[in-house]
């Protein structure tokens, strides 16, 4: 297993012109030279994948690319869907699963979570699985049963697979803390981490557990990353809003050397 962090972009509908999507991409090359001990996977929306693994493939940057959902289906009548042979065709590695915003917009379940990492698994890419809970009233209060039923339902039916693996990664990313500029404290992520651990040694066995890595994601910024990447637990972070922003993306970079 590597023992590089993991730092992942996840660049959403952003942005709105190939130029631009290029223009961002290729401004990350100089910062993730910088970063020695971490591996960078870069989420763009689907249309621009292509162009930018050629970019990838040349080997101009040091990146990783991957996909920001999967069909559950490989092939056939499914409208706008993007399946994984298609995913894994273009050279991705990884495919974000069940982010909170297909949970919410798309109406993805925990149930759906799970046919998505089996399509992943069959395709030789590798899911990243995004967990979370709703508002809290403050971010002491974890809803350790909703992160319960994200993990196991999602792992359930897959767990012969998963054990195949090198790597298992889980994003933990509290609803309201993306995009908010709200973020739970070291210790609350650190909590959640032991948690979504000892569910997963509980469920599937240690050596499940032990091949897991949980990143944090949720507002993560230039001024607050140092901070949680002081942790020995927090295997790396997956970061939204301010992977857009080649400045701030430089001072992260910074804070991570
Ligand atoms: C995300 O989209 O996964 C995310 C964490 O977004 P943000 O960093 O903007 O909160």
């Amino acid at each position: 297993m590597s023992q590089n962090k993991i730092l992942a972009f996840n660049w959403k509908t952003n942005p709105i012109s190939f130029a631009q999507a290029l223009g961002l991409f290729k401004s990350y090359k100089s910062q993730f030279e910088l970063l020695e001990n971490w591996d960078q996977i870069v989420f763009p929306p689907f249309v621009y994948l292509y162009s930018l693994m050629g970019i990838v493939k040349r080997g101009e940057i040091n990146a990783t690319l991957g996909a920001q959902d999967i069909s559950e289906f490989d092939s056939g009548a499914h409208t706008a869907q993007v399946s994984g042979p298609m995913i894994a065709d273009l050279g991705c590695k990884y495919v974000l699963i069940g982010h909170s915003e297909t949970r919410s917009e798309f109406l993805t379940t925990s149930f759906d979570t799970a046919h998505k990492i089996e399509a992943a698994l069959r395709n030789q890419l590798l899911p990243l699985l995004c967990v979370g809970f709703e508002p809290q009233i403050d971010g002491e209060n974890i809803n350790f049963e909703e992160l319960k039923e994200q993990i196991v339902t999602a792992f359930e039916p897959n767990v012969e697979d998963l054990n195949k693996l090198d790597e298992i990664i889980i994003a933990y990313e509290p609803t309201w803390a993306i995009g908010t500029g709200k973020t739970p404290t070291v210790k609350v992520i650190e909590k959640v981490i032991d948690f979504v651990l000892n569910t997963i040694e509980t469920n599937f066995g240690k050596e499940i557990s032990q091949k897991t890595r949980v990143l944090y994601g949720g507002s993560v910024n230039e001024t607050n990353i140092a901070e949680f990447a002081k942790s020995d637990k927090i295997a790396g972070f997956l970061i939204g809003g301010a992977s857009l922003d080649p400045q701030k993306v430089g001072n992260i970079a910074n804070s991570l050397i």
